[in-house]
């Protein structure tokens, strides 16, 4: 695992990582695995999805990596990388992106110079992914 700050992954790199953790997904219900992984001050975090049998309770690959992330103590991460290996070549956009869950996850923990890449989509942005996030008043 890449674990030094000043040996920052490539975002090809960040993808390899998710495409490992991809590998581990417990999907038995949608036979889709997922890997994400998250760099967070200066190592990497990876997450699966992993699909329960009560199905509300199952759990996107990348709120498992933002989480394993944040229950580190990093409270912002700077790069997330979503792999969609099942996904067909030439699948849509929406075949690939981050659900709605995640999106809102992802705007409250991604550092203001965050980079997202998502296979097969290419980098996205924050603004394109959730432009109005949930926000607790202060
Ligand atoms: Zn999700």
């Amino acid at each position: 695992m890449i674990d030094s700050p000043d040996n920052r992954p490539s975002l090809d790199e960040l993808m390899a990582l998710a495409y490992e953790a991809a590998k581990l997904a417990h999907c038995p219900y949608s036979g889709f695995h997922v890997g994400a992984a998250v760099w967070a001050n200066g190592k990497a975090y990876t997450g699966c999805n992993i699909e329960s049998a009560s199905f509300g309770l199952s759990l996107c690959a990348e709120r498992v990596a933002i989480f394993k992330a944040v229950s580190d103590g990093c409270a912002r991460f700077d790069m997330l990388a979503v792999v969609t290996p099942d996904a067909p070549v030439d699948a849509a956009p929406e075949q690939r992106i981050c659900c709605g869950a995640c999106r809102q996850v992802i705007a409250e923990f991604i550092s203001p110079q965050g980079v997202i890449v998502i296979e097969g989509i290419g980098e996205v942005s924050l603004q394109d992914l959730l432009p109005t996030p949930f926000l607790l008043p202060t």
